[in-house]
């Protein structure tokens, strides 16, 4: 009899089975194989030589337990004593509750921790353990779980009621009894890459004798990761060249030329160059597919609204998407600002040459929605400006020849593909992107895009001061400042994580998503380090810490004497789109003084007078999030102000703010929000606990494999474009797409 991987899990164990299944999703023996621990904990050999500091695991008895009032503070703390046989060690627990009943005399179990001095003893404070009469009778003995000797024991994602060792004891039961286990990775790769086949990496990752095993095992299992994305990347590019797209030929003479004439400012060097590489782009029967990064306050709108109205000069249309509602009111009204008369073609006092530019929002009245769309269709509007919205209804263009996606790092491939589908042929793609992007992320995001970047910023403007606020007593002289920036005539932003009406359950807007997570440093450098954090078996719960809302804010700043007499109000995602739309309008008109909001105003908003920011509970930010938020002020001629305030901040989090303070190069910030961050979000999908694609890769620190993948995956594509010689490999491929797909669809 033998396994398959896709033998249910039940058949190895039913209860840790059903358990598996209810809290992490796996199903199947593939699925727990994939399940990698999340890091390795050496089994200390003997007690009798410890050095302080020093990470133990122990299986040991409890010899005697007491609880007894703290002295010096409230509370009670647990004391017991445990043995390996040969020597003894204590635990301390400054919160019994939970403990007591279980850690008596008599029993037995693994514990694991820091090893410190205490007196002439040693001890672990908060050891995390399991108790083997935990396991219910009937199994075969749970101490039969844990190898007792292998010198490593690896450790999980947390899983009520299943140990890691059970899950452990599981893979090696799965693996002894499975069958045939098909190698995507073709063995000539393996051989010159250096990889373990596919069984015995799952070995050695789940049962590992050395530190040497797990890692060469992890390190197969990115690069099979890398080489998959690749594969995908690499098949992609290939579709794009051999499809067709509509040459979009500049003309001279039309509505670009007239854009162009009444253009207030120089183009800088950079805009001209990149101008010129997109007209070219859009004139080749190959469908463009470009990344445009640059700072916040580049001009990357100006380059993409002359490629626009190339094209519609060409007889077609383009669309611009953009990542929020606010986002895609403020670039439909600048765009008809800066064209004036141009955007009325076909109106009485219209330009001749000139256009229509729809907006097609979700939250529109269904009337101004058919309107856009009539635009949309009948081509009267040669530009069409909207959110997710023109790619979720079905809206119909007469001819699309250019698409842009604005600020869309979030985003996967899919999405473009789904505008891309609208047209006859493929339109041309240009996607805009202020986060600098790393190679790799690049290579893997974007792997599928030629890439150009403004380097530049535009003349006359402003440096921007940033400072972190991390002692309460500085707040008051904080608000002082905005007051300052204010009375010289300027606007702030006060951002804040939540909005606090009520609906708190997830109003973080994209604050939660890309937080800095609070993650313990990192034990092991090949482990993320936040799934360490959490693979921590029994961590005390940190006490939940009240984040500072928009709502509370709001009125806090109302009643600040700092602030008196000047006009403070609220925006964030859930107000009605007519109010946050009035409350940006009256911003950027100068009748709010201080504008209390969410990160809403991420992306894009284009305030030049605001000059000052304050974003509270600042560590709760991404490093490319705050950077994206403090673009926001210096857009004009004065000087912008950035305070991040932390008082609340643990030490590590004031460290990160404190290098977002200290550099505008947003490289750097890349590289530094990349390391501090789940690459899931990276790539615009987050992943509980089953096996899915970037689980294990890490952009920065696997630039070797990935670039390695690249190369090996553009070779494979170019002599078996279908896979058709890889049956492994092509089945990965598909269940990567799928993964993919359904995470898009789960996104909405
Ligand atoms: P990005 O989208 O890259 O963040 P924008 O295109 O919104 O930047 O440009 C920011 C501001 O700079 C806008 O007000 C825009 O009109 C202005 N701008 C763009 N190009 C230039 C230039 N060459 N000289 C002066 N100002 C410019
Ligand atoms: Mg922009």
């Amino acid at each position: 009899m033998g396994y398959h991987l896709d033998t249910a899990l039940q058949k190895v164990d039913k209860r840790a089975g059903d358990a598996l299944a209810r809290q992490r999703g796996l199903r199947t023996v593939g699925d727990l194989l994939w399940f990698l621990p999340r890091r390795y904990l050496p089994r200390h050999a003997d007690l009798g030589r410890l050095v302080p500091g020093a990470q133990v695991v122990v299986v040991g008895e409890v010899l005697s337990a007491t609880t007894r009032p703290m002295r010096a503070r409230k509370g009670r703390l647990l004391n017991a004593t445990i043995t390996d046989g040969a020597h003894q060690l204590q635990l301390t627990f400054f919160k019994p509750y939970g403990h007591e009943g279980r850690l008596v005399p008599g029993a037995r179990g693994v514990f694991a921790g820091e090893v410190s001095r205490y007196g002439t003893s040693w001890q672990l404070a908060h050891p995390a353990y399991e108790l083997f009469d935990g396991e219910p009778a009937g199994q075969d003995g749970a101490e039969g779980d844990v190898d007792l000797d292998a010198p490593l024991l690896p450790v999980y994602l947390p899983v009520k009621g299943v140990p890691s060792w059970t899950i452990g004891r599981m893979a090696r039961v799965a693996l002894d009894l499975l069958d045939d286990v098909p190698d995507p990775l073709p063995e000539r790769l393996r051989a010159e890459r250096g990889l373990p086949e596919l069984r015995d990496a799952f070995r050695l990752a789940h049962h590992p004798r050395t530190a040497g095993e797990w890692r060469a095992a992890h390190r197969r299992f990115r690069y099979e990761e890398a080489l998959t994305i690749q594969l995908v990347l690499a098949q992609r590019r290939r579709l794009a060249e051999r499809s067709v797209a509509t040459p979009r030929l500049p003309t001279r003479g039309g509505l670009r030329d007239a854009f162009d004439r009444r253009l207030p400012f120089e183009l800088t060097a950079g805009q001209t160059a990149i101008g010129a590489q997109l007209d070219s782009d859009l004139a080749s029967d190959r469908p463009m597919n470009r990344l445009l990064q640059g700072e916040v306050g580049s001009g990357k709108t100006v380059v993409a609204l002359r490629a626009m109205l190339s094209v519609v000069d060409a007889g077609a249309q383009a669309a611009l998407l953009a990542p929020t509602e606010v986002l895609a009111v403020q670039h439909h009204r600048t765009i008809t600002e800066m064209m004036g008369d141009l955007a009325q073609g076909g109106q009485l006092g219209g330009s001749d040459v000139g256009t229509q530019v729809a907006l097609l929002t979700g939250s529109q009245s269904a009337g101004s929605r058919r309107r856009a769309r009539d635009q949309a269709s009948t081509g009267a509007a040669g530009i069409v400006v909207g959110t997710h919205a023109l790619i979720q209804e079905h809206v119909e263009f007469r001819d699309l020849g250019l698409v842009v996606v604005d600020e869309q790092h979030r985003f996967g491939v899919q999405q473009r593909d789904a505008l891309r589908g609208k047209a006859e042929r493929p339109p041309h793609v240009l996607v805009m992107t202020a986060t600098p992007i790393p190679r790799t992320v690049a290579m893997t995001v974007f792997g599928d895009m030629e890439v150009s970047t403004l380097a530049e910023l535009p003349l006359g403007r402003s440096p921007i001061a940033s400072h972190v606020v991390a002692n309460p007593r500085w707040l008051a002289r904080a608000w002082q400042r905005v007051a300052e920036e204010v009375a010289a005539g300027h606007q702030a932003y006060v951002v804040c994580p939540r909005i606090g009406d009520g609906e708190d359950a997830d109003d973080a807007e994209h604050a939660g998503q890309d937080a800095g997570q609070d993650a313990g440093q990192d034990t092991d450098e090949d482990l993320p380090a936040d799934d360490a954090a959490e693979a921590d078996w029994e961590g005390e719960p940190a006490a939940p810490r009240q984040l500072r809302s928009v709502v509370a804010v709001l009125e806090q700043l109302r009643a600040e004497p700092a602030l008196a007499g000047l006009r403070v109000e609220a925006l964030h995602g859930r107000q009605p789109p007519e109010q946050k739309d009035a409350t940006m309008r009256a911003f950027g008109a100068g009748e709010i003084d201080v504008l209390v909001c969410t990160t809403v105003i991420e992306v894009g908003v284009d305030v030049p007078n605001a000059t000052a920011m304050v974003v509270l509970d600042a560590d709760r930010f991404g490093v490319s999030q705050l950077h994206q938020l403090r673009g926001r002020v210096g857009r004009g001629s004065a000087a912008g102000l950035c305070l991040l305030v932390a008082e609340q901040a643990a030490p590590a989090g004031v460290e990160r703010l404190t290098a977002v303070a200290a550099t505008t190069d947003g490289f750097e910030l890349a590289r530094l929000d990349l390391e501090q961050r789940r690459e899931g979000d990276v790539l615009g999908a987050r992943q509980s606990g089953a096996r899915s694609q970037l689980q294990l890769l890490r952009l920065l620190r696997d630039e070797e494999l990935i670039v390695a993948a690249r190369q090996d995956a553009q070779e494979i594509v170019a002599q078996d474009p279908a896979l058709a010689a890889h049956d492994a490999l092509r089945e990965r491929v598909a269940s990567a797409l799928d993964e993919e797909q359904a995470a898009y669809l789960e996104r909405g």
